[in-house]
């Protein structure tokens, strides 16, 4: 076959790439066909089984309305398959329970870090007291830790009890 100038520049090749540049550059302003956000000032939608951060819940209304739904059986630590999880359960005093069962998690806590948002923990979780919200900025500018506090990344019962969240 005869190979034409064209080819052997490859112009063809380059006049196509640089109608896609072209197109997506006025396909991006215009709007439509958005691919780029000014992010933090515009977001994206999330799709609505977005798995972000953990928060641990509480019943909201029943005779159990304000206790944790965690029993602190600790079959979310075991699905973990990043070691995220540590649980250390409690026996209720029956006269002011923190859970509707005979056990609650008196320590729960999580290095968020090492997370790999799977979802392993809420679906092993017999109470639905662990949920995955759509928040996932856990940027933070330092982590603390032995020599500066606190480690912001190790995340508390208390925390993942009282987070609000944004999204
Ligand atoms: S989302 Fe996955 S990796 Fe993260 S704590 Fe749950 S089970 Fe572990
Ligand atoms: S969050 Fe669920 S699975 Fe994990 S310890 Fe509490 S009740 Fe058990």
């Amino acid at each position: 076959m005869k190979t034409t100038l064209i080819n052997r520049l490859n112009l063809w090749a380059l006049g196509k790439g640089l109608l896609t540049t072209i197109t997506q550059f006025f396909g991006t302003r215009a709007g439509p066909k958005l691919v780029t956000v000014t992010y933090p000032e515009r977001r994206l939608r999330l799709h609505e089984r977005f798995r972000g951060l953990h928060r641990l819940e509480r019943y909201g209304d029943g005779p159990n309305k304000g206790l944790e739904k965690c029993v602190g059986c600790a079959l979310c630590a075991a699905a973990c398959p990043a070691d995220v999880i540590t649980v250390v359960a409690g026996e209720n005093d029956p006269e002011d329970p923190h859970s509707p069962a005979e056990r609650y998690a008196e320590v729960y806590d999580m290095d968020i870090l090492r997370c790999i948002f799977c979802g392993m923990c809420v679906e092993a979780c017999p109470t639905g007291a662990i949920v995955m919200k759509h928040d996932f900025e856990l940027a933070d500018d330092a982590r603390g830790g032995p020599q500066g506090g606190p480690d912001k990344f190790i995340y508390h019962k208390e925390d993942l009890l009282e987070r609000e969240f944004h999204w």
